[in-house]
């Protein structure tokens, strides 16, 4: 098992810097939100930070070798407590025995901290007991509240906890990552990247399930549907492939690739075919995309899937973006092919 360590954390400087001087200046807040998608590290990091805040070493905080993080380590540490929802929230019961278990001393440890997964599904009722404790902080308590959109919160609960949001990688950072952790093959290392969108957790799942081989397929369907011009079609395959705004974004960067493949076959000459993403994509079809679509249709659709992905964050209606967005791609197919037809 590699044990991360903040060095380990590529592409979130400036976050991780602040937390290291928190620790080392004995700073330490009560109350962290660390917002950002699923998949960009705020788990990891918080581990690592409540590893930290109880390390013995004087010097380097986590030694990863004292008593306190040898126990973190092994998950056996009875002052670090997960809080993850049962089903789909975070109910009032599991903050009810959070609030007993936590009103007696910590064991062993400076601190206790208790990190709550998915704090966005806290329903109002668990935010408002939650709230209680926050407000009334007993002994030397920690909270770190991982959240995708924090604003689902109630403005008392984030106006009592430092808020840190985490980056999405560039793809320089993503590769560094990728590397270190062993992933070696430049192809699927690249496709990984391409359909992750600066997500590290995702693009690290990806290569390990090698989800790639089906996931293409299942790209590679949505892509012929296209070119069968109908819009319904067009809408059920959106349907069947966005349950979430996971699969929203893996649909989005994977046609930002495609496109851009398009474009180079359109516009380059052969010697830059080997530069191009989307291999797994059966080549006929690329073939169609590059005779159907005009250089300028290519550059506007490429725009509108950026804007979406650009928005994504904060988009609560990324299906209705993404399916106006696979409308106006096939217009501008329909528009093509019916003025070839005249
Ligand atoms: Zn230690």
């Amino acid at each position: 098992m590699i044990v991360m360590d903040f060095q380990d954390i590529i592409g979130q400087e400036v976050l991780i810097q602040s937390l290291r001087n928190a620790i080392e200046g004995d700073m330490v807040a009560n109350a962290y939100i660390f917002n950002g998608p699923a998949g960009s590290g705020k788990k990891t990091v918080a581990d690592i930070f409540a590893r930290a805040i109880n390390c013995k070493d004087p010097k380097y905080k986590p030694c990863n070798l004292c008593s306190s993080c040898k126990k973190t380590i092994a998950k056996v540490n009875p002052d670090i407590i997960y809080i993850r929802p049962t089903g789909s929230s975070i109910k009032i019961e599991q903050i009810r025995k959070l609030i007993s278990d936590i009103s007696v001393k910590s064991y062993e440890n400076i601190y206790r901290v208790i990190i709550v997964e998915n704090a966005d599904s806290l329903t109002s009722e668990s935010q408002d007991a939650f709230l209680k404790t926050l407000e009334e902080p007993e002994g030397n308590n920690i909270f770190i509240l991982l959240t995708e959109n924090y604003n689902t919160l109630l403005p008392t609960i984030i106006s009592r906890c430092q808020v840190y949001n985490f980056n999405r990688l560039n793809k320089e950072d993503m590769k560094a990552v990728l590397t270190r952790l062993g992933f070696t093959d430049p192809v699927e290392v690249e496709i990984a990247i391409q359909n992750s969108n600066g997500i590290i957790g995702r693009a690290i799942e990806m290569l390990k399930n090698k989800e790639l081989e089906s996931q293409s397929r299942l790209y590679e369907e949505f892509l012929a549907t296209i070119l069968r011009g109908s819009r319904v079609e067009i809408l059920n395959c959106s349907d069947n492939l966005l349950n979430s705004k996971d699969d929203g974004e893996k649909l989005l960067g994977f046609l930002l690739g495609f496109f851009r493949d398009i474009l180079v076959l359109k516009t380059m000459d052969e010697d830059y075919a080997e530069h191009i993403i989307s291999k797994a994509i059966d080549s006929h079809i690329m073939d169609s995309y590059v005779n159907s679509f005009k250089e300028e249709d290519i550059f506007k659709i490429i725009d509108s899937i950026k804007h979406i992905i650009t928005s994504m964050d904060f988009n609560v209606n990324y299906k209705n973006s993404i399916d106006s967005m696979l409308l106006q791609i096939l217009e501008v197919f329909n528009d093509k092919s019916s003025r070839s037809t005249i």
